[in-house]
């Protein structure tokens, strides 16, 4: 792996580039650089051995111009108050270039929850939900799953801010489970939006998505419901996919189902047998069509931006790909759908939820589905003109789009 890069100072590079380009004031471009709102808390937790463990955590509320702010909440042994920045200005890019009425927020706790018990996991949801308080809210500032969180620790944090304001207050979070307030179409919906932005990206590059090789880093629920499909929808073969442990490779493809089983008996997909094994690395060099990142940040750097074959790059994490390897990539002709749009339906799919959750009435799962591919379709589009006008790399293409936006959100309330 080539140096650490910050992504915090990554995304403000990105900002700055943008800001650039549109010829930004110094006021604007201040504001747009740093969060407007940030809460550092400690957390202790009794832990199931007798002793209290302190944990520590953080909520940063980066831009509310165009309503409440919006992300999830990160549980990660080597979370910084720097990725929760960087990635809630990547959520303000985010709700903008699809149009929500919303800011961008993410919160992180530093922990490890895979070693941790189901109750010492309730225990922390909840008392980070009693730290953060007020600060959060159906109007404010409204949390949702993300790296390392699930379906059941959003139950566990709604209640609790339920019983903390002392009504059913389904809206304050999102990603929950379906009888507790949750959105069909809400578990697949970061890859299913992911789909329809590759979907659009085939067409304009002219690339035959039904005989496309795929390769997909990353194995949680990204990665897994991006196998399932980019082989449902599209009938592409997906030759290797990897998690944290490693990576698997099968010219001839490597079935969903098999896969699947194996990752959730075992925890990792390097035990399943009919491939050969691969490292993190190997696998985003592989000569495929179309490459997921879905794992985490940094992965495609200057070191290794010049090895990449696939024509298309679908981010589904967020941050994969550093500043310069946006650079190098753009100028080998390969395209990036960049993070923020192409991981784009997840959040989405929230602001349906929290849209459900404030009327009370629930849609269909093909509702959901049909109001996602308009959303993202739409976003992709808004991004290509850009990016042909303009004839920039895709990612300053969208926040040229995603910029303008909270921009002009701010000058229409009198911030700047
Ligand atoms: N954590 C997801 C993201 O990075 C979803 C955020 C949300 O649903 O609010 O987009």
């Amino acid at each position: 792996m080539s140096k650490e890069r910050n992504p915090f100072k990554i995304a403000q590079e990105q900002l700055d580039e943008a800001a650039e380009h549109l010829k930004l004031d110094p006021a604007t471009h201040e504001m747009l650089r740093w969060p407007m709102r940030e809460l550092h808390v400690t957390i202790p937790v009794r832990m199931d051995d007798g002793t209290v463990k302190v944990f520590h955590g953080f909520r940063v509320q980066y831009n509310d111009a165009l309503g409440p702010t919006k992300g999830g909440i990160r549980w990660h042994p080597a979370e910084t108050i720097d990725t929760v920045r960087a990635l809630a200005a990547w959520m303000t890019w985010k709700t903008a270039i699809v149009n929500l009425p919303y800011g961008g927020g993410k919160g992180g706790i530093i922990c490890n929850p895979k070693e941790m018990s189901e109750g010492e996991k309730e225990r922390l949801a909840r008392g980070y939900i009693r730290a953060l308080g007020r600060f959060i809210g159906p109007e404010r500032d409204i949390p949702a799953p993300d790296v390392y969180t699930t379906p059941q620790i959003m139950a566990w944090m709604m209640d609790e801010y339920s019983k903390i304001v002392g009504y059913n207050a389904f809206g304050v979070i999102t990603g929950k489970p379906i009888r507790v307030g949750g959105s069909l179409g809400r578990g697949d919906a970061t890859a299913k939006g992911g789909m329809y932005t590759l979907r659009e990206a085939a067409k304009v590059r002219g690339i035959d998505l039904k005989s496309a090789k795929v390769a997909i880093q990353g194995y949680g629920n990204a990665g897994q419901f991006a196998h399932k499909l980019v082989t449902e929808m599209f009938g592409s073969k997906v030759v290797a996919v990897s998690d944290s442990k490693g990576g698997i490779y099968n010219p001839d493809g490597l079935d969903f189902e098999e896969v699947h089983k194996v990752k959730v008996e075992t925890g990792s997909v390097v035990n399943y047998e009919k491939a050969e094994k691969i490292s993190n690395e190997e696998l985003l060099e592989l000569d495929v069509e179309v490459l997921f990142p879905a794992a985490l940040e940094n992965v495609i750097t200057e070191e290794n931006a010049n090895r990449i074959k696939a024509s298309i790059i679908v981010e589904l994490a967020n941050g994969p790909t550093t500043p310069e390897a946006d650079k190098i990539l753009h100028d080998n002709g390969k395209f990036v759908i960049p993070d923020f749009l192409a991981n784009a339906g997840g959040v989405t799919v929230s602001y349906f939820e929290w849209v459900q959750n404030i009327t009370g009435y629930y849609w269909t799962a093909e509702e959901v589905y049909e109001r996602l591919d308009k959303k993202m379709t739409q976003a992709f589009h808004d991004m290509y003109e850009m990016y042909k006008e303009k004839n920039v790399h895709p990612r300053l293409a969208a926040y040229l789009v995603a910029v303008s936006r909270v921009v002009e959100g701010m000058k229409l309330r009198g911030w700047v």
